[in-house]
This record gives structure tokens, C-alpha cells and sequence, in this order.
């Protein structure tokens, strides 16, 4: 079999030895439900109550601010429909932007057909909001903001820090879906000015099915999930206490490895951002050219469907994506590419690189090299092309 090279850890990722080995005991030894009150139910609350520290940690909160939940789409319908309503006497008008994830997209057509307004923030061609139009859509019956911490698709990170303190300044609630920058690259809750904050296991090495919500102590919040007193009463459900385990063990190797593993990374990344914008004619990089993910590479080469690329490359063993997971066998174009400014034409010809630590120089000169081939084999094949070139001349 040939070698897999799997470069779309933004859709998700492999869980680590050591996160799979603190996880299994939670499975058949120590089962009990960590509610319990027999003294067998106690390995798991422990479990569970190191799991929350260490969550916290990771973000600089304290561990009673810290939710677990069923991923990261529901952190973020969690954040965004329960303030809403706890705070729907205060007014009804939420600010987000056009890039967002489709949990904050969708959740916020949701609610506007239930009475809410929002204001959808464009961005600039690197993918970053604009403070000014931020502060500017600020009304008195604003009471939340979500932004995004890092673009899943581009990699571009936002200006979360003075997002946070405009919010506060005018007494507005923060949320940040921070799925993607996570255990990616360092975030501190009081430095940045969050109130609530969404993450998910199995972006950073951990299990799927398993994320967090923030939520900062005093922020109301109602229910979202209603059963049982897990969770500070906030969210029902027997505690899925391996996944949680999985979750805290992720986030506590992310700390530990950040500084080292985002350096390599970063070196990765713009190695393979230089070839191709040199080696390649007609390519443009999507996103920040620095205050990008460590991870995340995304082009556009003109004349070519993305989709043909991943074909071709998955012959060769190489996943990638030409969007978000979430998104491909639409045939729209993404959201995100369309809100930079690019045409749909242009939007159509996207390629996202994601790495892991794993992800080696060999890896990314082979797939640098065979992209070089693919590109020219398919504008070969391309009228558009073809008459392109004639138009040069
Ligand atoms: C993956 C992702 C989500 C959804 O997380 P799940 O755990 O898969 O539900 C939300 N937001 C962003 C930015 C993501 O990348």
C-alpha cells in the first residue's frame, strides 16, 4: 500500500498514542457513572474533575468556567441560542461575520426567523474583520458578538484582543469559536476579553464528539441540553467520561508541545507557500500571510476545479480539501473564498492544506512536486486556458 499523507487535519485529526491510552480504561474498568455515589464512581469524577483543569489551563480559565460538550457545533449553538434568549429583554440584534463556521451560520438564520436581527460583518481580502465596522454596528440593543478565533478554511487569525475589548467597552457580550485555534496557538480568556469560548477534541488530537463551551462566571446562560444536574446544571447528559478524558489529556500535550510543534509547522507551511507561489504560475494565496494558522495553507490556481486536484491527489495517497468538509459535494463555492472577494471561477480552483505534527519536509516537497504536475496536465486540458494563452500572445 502506498504511504497516506494526510494533510486535512482542519477537518480533523488522529488521536495520539497517549490520548488513546489515558482514554481506555474508562471504557471497561472504571465504567461507573462518575454521578454516582458508591465509591467505585469516584476514578471517574476525579477523571473528569483533572480533565476540566486541564481544559482550563489551556485557555487560562477557571476550571468551574468550563462546560463539556457534545463538539464544537454544539458549544456553538449553545453560546449563541441561550444568550440570546437570556438576554432577549436587553434587545435582540447579534453581530457575527460572513466567514464563520455554518454551527454559528446557521444558528444565527435560526435565530433571526425566531425575532433576532444580525448583522453578518463583511471582511477584508485577507480575511479579517474590520474594528471599525465592528464598532460602528454596535447598537443599544446589541447583546452579543461571535467572531471567530481562525478561519477553518483560509487560516486567517482575527484581531480577537480588540474585538473583545470594543464588546466590553460597550457592554456587549464575546463569543469566539475557537475550534480551530484551540491547542494551535496560545489563547488567554481575561488578555482577550472573552466571555464564551468554543472548542472541540478532535481538531487538537482528541476524540471526536467531545468540546467545550467557556463560560465566564457571571455570564447568564440558559439550558441547552435539559435532563439531569451534570455539568453545574447546565448541561444534561451521564458524562461521556472518556471522551472528556481524551479532551483534557489533548489539551494538556498541546500545551506542553505548542511552542515546539507550531515552529515546525510555521517552517512547513511557508516552505510549501514559497514553492508553490514561485513554481506555480496563476496561483494566489488565500488568507493572512502571517496571521495565519501554523497549519493551514489554502490556494486558488486559476483554471482548475478543485475538486480535480483532490481526485488526482488522493490517487497518490494525499488527503486534502478544497474547502471544508462540511461543505464538499455542494457545488457551491465557499462562503469564506466568496467573502475575501474572489469570483466564483476563482473560488472554484481552491486547494486547503492542513498539517499536523506528523507532516514532514519529504511529505510536502512530494506533494509541492506532484501539484507542479497536476496543474499543468489540467490547464492542458482546459479551454479556458488554452484561450488564455492565446489572449497573452
Ligand atoms: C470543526 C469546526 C466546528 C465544528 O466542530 P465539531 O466538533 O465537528 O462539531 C466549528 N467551528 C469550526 C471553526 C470548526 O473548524
Amino acid at each position: 500500500m502506498k504511504k497516506l499523507i494526510y494533510l486535512d487535519n482542519a477537518a480533523t485529526t488522529q488521536v495520539s498514542e497517549e490520548v488513546l491510552n489515558a482514554m481506555l480504561p474508562f471504557f471497561r474498568q472504571t465504567y461507573s457513572n462518575p454521578s454516582a455515589v458508591y465509591s467505585f464512581a469516584g476514578e471517574g469524577k476525579k477523571a473528569v474533575d483533572d480533565a476540566r483543569k486541564q481544559a482550563a489551563e489551556l485557555i487560562g480559565a477557571k476550571t468551574e468556567e468550563i462546560y463539556f460538550t457534545g463538539g464544537g457545533s454544539e458549544s456553538d449553538n449553545w453560546a449563541l441560542k441561550a444568550t440570546a434568549e437570556a438576554y432577549s429583554s436587553k434587545g435582540k440584534h447579534i453581530i457575527t461575520s460572513k466567514i464563520e463556521h455554518h454551527a454559528i451560520l446557521h444558528t444565527c438564520e435560526y435565530l433571526e426567523k425566531h425575532g433576532f436581527e444580525i448583522t453578518y460583518l463583511d471582511v477584508d481580502e485577507e480575511g479579517k474583520i474590520s474594528l471599525n465596522e465592528l464598532e460602528a454596528a454596535i447598537r443599544p440593543d446589541t447583546i452579543l458578538i461571535s467572531i471567530m478565533m481562525a478561519n477553518n478554511e483560509i487560516g486567517t487569525i482575527e484581531p480577537i484582543t480588540e474585538i473583545g475589548r470594543i464588546a466590553h467597552e460597550n457592554d456587549v457580550l464575546f463569543h469566539t469559536d475557537a475550534v480551530q485555534a484551540y491547542g494551535h496557538i496560545p489563547i488567554n480568556v481575561d488578555d482577550m476579553n472573552i466571555d464564551m469560548l468554543s472548542a472541540s477534541g478532535h481538531k487538537f488530537n482528541g476524540p471526536k464528539g467531545i468540546g467545550i463551551l467557556y463560560i465566564r462566571k457571571g455570564v447568564k446562560i440558559r439550558s441547552f441540553i435539559h435532563g439531569g444536574a451534570q455539568e453545574r446544571n447546565r448541561r444534561a447528559g451521564t458524562s461521556n467520561v472518556p471522551g472528556i478524558v481524551g479532551f483534557g489529556k489533548a489539551a494538556q500535550i498541546a500545551v506542553e508541545t505548542m511552542k515546539d510543534r507550531t515552529e515546525k509547522e510555521i517552517n512547513i507551511r511557508d516552505h510549501l507557500i514559497e514553492r508553490v507561489l514561485t513554481e506555480i504560475p496563476y496561483v494566489r494565496l488565500n488568507g493572512h500571510r502571517t496571521d495565519r494558522l501554523p497549519n493551514n495553507v489554502n490556494f486558488c490556481f486559476r483554471f482548475i476545479e478543485g475538486e480535480s486536484l483532490l481526485i488526482l491527489l488522493d490517487q497518490l495517497g494525499v488527503c486534502a480539501s478544497s474547502g471544508s468538509a462540511c461543505t464538499s459535494g455542494a457545488l457551491d463555492p465557499s462562503h469564506v473564498l466568496l467573502a475575501i472577494g474572489l469570483p466564483h471561477e476563482i473560488a472554484h480552483g481552491s486547494l486547503r492544506i492542513t498539517l499536523s505534527e506528523e507532516t514532514t519536509l519529504k511529505d510536502i516537497d512530494f506533494v509541492a512536486d506532484e501539484l507542479k504536475n497536476i496543474v499543468e496536465r489540467l490547464r492542458h486540458m482546459s479551454p479556458l486556458y488554452e484561450d488564455f494563452v492565446k489572449n497573452q500572445k
